[in-house]
């Protein structure tokens, strides 16, 4: 088990807390949260079902707070959740999921599965499985204050009203054009009519 993923499954163990435990305890595979989802309307694919989008934290919680759980792990009859299965999951957790909240909307016992979405991000995160994209957005808002990396004096630029042209700014035009500013003020307003 390398350090990081050790971390992570640490991370896992440390977010599971009352009412995770309590949601996973409570779940009675209903599937009326995959109903909701977007993801699995559109797909049809079981994968994005929000509850099975939380698997790998799903068996931390049964394999390290359950006896169930534990006896199943030492018997070996509960898969260990392994590194690259979190490699595996990290598009269902981040990329398939909008935060919308709905499917926590209609669970019958209330389980609020965006919480625990949220937690498993976080568990994901703390072992290196967050995607390449969003690691580096957070790195420039913690370094820069901006996740796009914009600078304050490019806010500057853009938030600071514009001033109307003055005669000698006007004059400072090069010549082509300002020939063609006073020709087009010259032109009559309406040269159709003039036509
Ligand atoms: S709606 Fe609630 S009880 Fe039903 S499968 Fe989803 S999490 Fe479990
Ligand atoms: S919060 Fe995520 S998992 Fe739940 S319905 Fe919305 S997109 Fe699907």
């Amino acid at each position: 088990m390398s350090a990081s993923f050790e971390r992570g499954i640490n991370a896992f163990k440390e977010v599971i807390d009352a009412p995770v435990a309590s949601f996973f305890s409570s779940c009675v595979h209903c599937g009326l949260c995959a109903e909701t989802c977007l993801f699995y309307t559109e797909t049809g694919d079981p994968q994005y079902a929000p509850i099975r989008k939380l698997e790998p934290l799903r068996r931390t919680w049964f394999q390290e707070y359950t006896l169930l759980g534990r006896l199943a792990k030492l018997a070996g009859l509960s898969k260990p959740v392994t590194d690259e299965e979190l490699a595996a999951w990290s598009p269902l957790v981040y990329d398939s999921c909008s935060m919308c909240g709905r499917c926590s909307m209609v669970c019958p016992v209330g389980n609020d599965l965006t919480l625990m979405i949220r937690k498993m991000r976080e568990g994901m995160a703390a072992d290196g499985h967050a995607p390449e994209g969003l690691i580096t957005a957070t790195t420039r808002a913690v370094t820069s204050g901006s996740p796009a990396g914009v600078k304050w004096v490019t806010v500057q630029a853009q938030t600071t009203p514009m001033k109307p042209p003055t005669a000698a700014s006007r004059s400072a035009l090069p010549t082509s054009r300002a020939n063609s500013s006073a020709a087009s003020s010259r032109r009559p307003r309406n040269s159709r009519s003039s036509a």
